[in-house]
């Protein structure tokens, strides 16, 4: 979708900045007044041109939920909260990013990578699978094996979740 398509107003959904402010974390997000510190301190943005905080942030200002929310790049965010450190605003960046990515996860929009991880860490314990050869390696390394993950705790702690009725239903 073109910048310019993505703004016409049809697309815009006046609501959503309040929305956003109104979940613990987003408060501040009105505050922004795109200095753009969130940006050039955030490192994944020094490695992908297309990943701009100060732009996540406009964006849920201007209310542009659906792109937000289908993206792929709010994914990339690493949750480092340098963001949030430095932002002379006191906008809690991370904060509202993680707000964003709850609320897309809602929609069921939740990239492929991030259900596998998620679906490995209810049926072994551990965000990714460890392959056997690791496991004989440790073995053979006399390294004590590896404790084992407790799936079913985390299955009660998230079963009131959505995302564990979404991962159900599929
Ligand atoms: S650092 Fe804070 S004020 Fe500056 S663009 Fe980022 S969120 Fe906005
Ligand atoms: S929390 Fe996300 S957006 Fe903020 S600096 Fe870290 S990676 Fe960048």
């Amino acid at each position: 979708m073109s910048e310019s398509e993505s703004t016409k107003p049809s697309k815009i959904n006046p609501r959503f900045r309040y929305e956003v402010a109104k979940m613990p974390g987003g408060e501040k997000l009105l505050q922004c007044f795109q200095c753009g510190t969130c940006t050039s301190d955030c490192p994944i943005a020094r490695f992908n041109e297309k990943y701009r905080p100060r732009n996540i942030i406009h964006m849920a200002q201007i209310g542009l939920k659906n792109k937000i929310l289908d993206s792929e790049f709010l994914w990339l965010c690493a949750s480092c909260f340098t963001c949030t450190d430095r932002c002379p605003q006191g906008v809690e960046v991370a904060s509202v990013i993680r707000i964003l990515k709850n609320m897309a996860a809602e929609e069921g929009h939740i990239p492929k990578l991030f259900r596998e991880l998620l679906s490995n860490l209810l049926k072994t314990g551990y965000v990714y699978e460890v392959p056997e050869s690791r496991i004989r390696r440790r073995e053979s390394l006399g390294l004590p094996p590896l404790p084992k993950g407790d799936s079913e705790s985390i299955l009660k702690t998230i079963q009131e979740l959505k995302i564990a009725r979404i991962l159900n239903s599929e």
